[in-house]
């Protein structure tokens, strides 16, 4: 099954979220499955620079006369056979791949990703005559434009399947028309039934409309999506797509979080050896300048803030954290607002609180290994991968029930204690008294010292791998084939 996935961001090269966790593990996953994998990706320095031995493909010209040369070599870092568009003029900038450094998007990006998504059709229709993709699985509204093109080449003797994956439905791509007719595609797509969006192009819905497929992140995120609270406007287009919408929970990749094989870590451990851990949370805490006390139970928080992320509930209840004798560790970047919020917390409580803004890959481990909770309320989640690490590293997740919380997440109540399900702290209404009565649940487990070891093994047993998200891909992909 040859399989071409297109992104715009792969770990380790370039990652602002979960969605590069997932392109960069999701080729080792499939091979492992049987899968012939390549990626396609816009030639950012950091992903041609990994290139190996690159050679020319072709020299292409856009629909709007650009002229760009597709490379073709394995990725160093991945071991992935990769295509690669070197297109200078709108890749080559520093910083955020999608904004420039007052952060705003760039006003180019219709340009920048609708290009992705054109070199994914030319090669879904045979430009490279050595491999032809059987399924070309693209990522979020950077690579929808995909789904599009593929919908209007000419017939082919052997018809390319085309996946679309949601990670985000917030995030839609959208653009004003007039950038609509230098793309290239048919006036036709600029319709209700195509593209077009209150007027407006949307990248995100040529992916939901145009693909053969679409899956999301998470079984609950897939139905949720599908009603007007979270639906972002496109609920009813997903629910005539209901026939046709899948949710496949994301993986861990466990070559890069493994807790017994770290090397940014303090002390490795595992389960069924879990003295290491407190190693890590007491370096932890002597680097921050907290005080060193194994029995003060440490918070941890790594994310994006934003609004999503619901963390404005932590600062609410954060006096009550710190009131029952816990600590907190942020790492975060994104919100002005909430980077100050969280920073003026921690310069009024530096012996208890400490906040690092930025983005820090190592500093992520480090926080997982040391801390005993990861905090993760967010309003919604799609999948949600740094609960799925606190499980890893047994830091127990407290989650909003949410998405792909909900999926992983099952809460320490009585029953599911003695039922021996419980792995973390789950509240259900979106505001700060249930976060704050998940906060006592967790406090009143951590007294519990036997109690919380018994949890925090079965946390770091659950199976959280990706051969069981890459078979139900391989799955989909074999049915859409035949
Ligand atoms: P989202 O994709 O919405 O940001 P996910 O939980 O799916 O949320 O994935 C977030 C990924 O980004 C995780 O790998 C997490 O560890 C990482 N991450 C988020 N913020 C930071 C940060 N400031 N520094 C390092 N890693 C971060």
């Amino acid at each position: 099954m040859r399989v071409l996935q297109v992104s715009a961001e792969i770990f380790p090269l370039l990652k602002t979220g979960g969605l590069a966790d997932v392109a960069g593990a999701l080729p080792g996953a499939l091979a492992a499955v049987g899968c012939d994998v390549r990626v396609l990706l816009p030639g950012f320095a950091p992903i041609l620079a990994d290139l190996c031995t690159p050679t020319v493909l072709a020299e292409l010209t856009a629909p709007w006369g650009e002229i760009l040369v597709l490379r073709q070599g394995r990725l160093a870092s991945l071991n992935v056979w990769a295509y690669v568009i070197d297109a200078p003029a709108l890749y080559a900038r520093p910083g955020s791949p999608y904004e420039d450094a007052q952060r705003h998007p760039y006003t180019d990006n219709d340009r920048r990703f609708a290009l992705l998504g054109w070199v994914a059709s030319r090669l879904a229709s045979g430009l490279d005559a050595a491999w032809r993709p059987r399924v070309v699985h693209a990522h979020d509204w950077h690579a929808a434009l995909t789904c599009a093109y593929m919908a209007f080449l000419p017939p082919q003797r052997e018809r390319v399947a085309c996946v679309y994956t949601v990670h985000n439905l917030a995030y839609q791509g959208l653009f004003a028309p007039r950038h609509f007719f230098e793309l290239g595609l048919p006036a036709a797509a600029f319709a209700m039934d195509g593209l077009e969006f209150h007027g407006q192009m949307s990248f995100m819905k040529a992916g939901l409309f145009y693909a053969d497929h679409i899956t999301t992140v998470s079984p609950s995120y897939a139905r949720e999506i599908r009603t007007p609270e979270q639906g972002c406007g496109l609920d009813g287009l997903l629910r005539t797509r209901a026939d046709d919408l899948t949710g496949i929970l994301n993986g861990v990749d466990e070559a890069i979080w493994d807790p017994a094989h770290d090397p940014v870590i303090a002390a490795p451990f595992e389960a069924a050896n879990p003295a290491g851990k407190a190693c890590c949370k007491a370096a932890l805490q002597q680097e921050l300048g907290l005080v060193v006390q194994a029995d003060a139970p440490l918070f941890g928080i790594v994310s994006r803030l934003t609004e999503q992320k619901g963390l404005h509930l932590v600062l609410a209840v954060l006096d009550e954290l710190l009131a029952r004798g816990g600590q907190l560790v942020v790492l975060g970047a994104g919100d002005a607002a909430l980077e100050l919020a969280f920073a003026e917390r921690a310069a009024a409580s530096p012996s208890s609180i400490a906040v690092r803004v930025g983005y820090d890959e190592s500093y992520a481990h480090q926080i997982f290994a040391a801390t005993d909770v990861t905090l993760v309320p967010s309003r919604f989640e799609p999948c949600g991968l740094t609960q799925m690490y606190g499980l890893k590293y047994g830091s127990l997740p407290l989650v909003h029930r949410v998405g792909g919380l909900a999926d992983t997440v099952v809460d320490c109540s009585l029953e599911d204690l003695a039922e021996e399900t419980a792995n973390g702290f789950v509240f259900e209404h979106f505001d700060s008294h249930a976060l704050s009565r998940a906060l006592a649940r967790a406090f009143a487990l951590y007294a519990l010292p036997a109690q919380w070891r018994l949890v925090q093994e079965r946390a770091m047993h659950q199976n959280l791998g990706w051969p069981r998200a890459a078979a139900q891909y391989l799955a989909l992909y074999q049915r859409l084939c035949h």
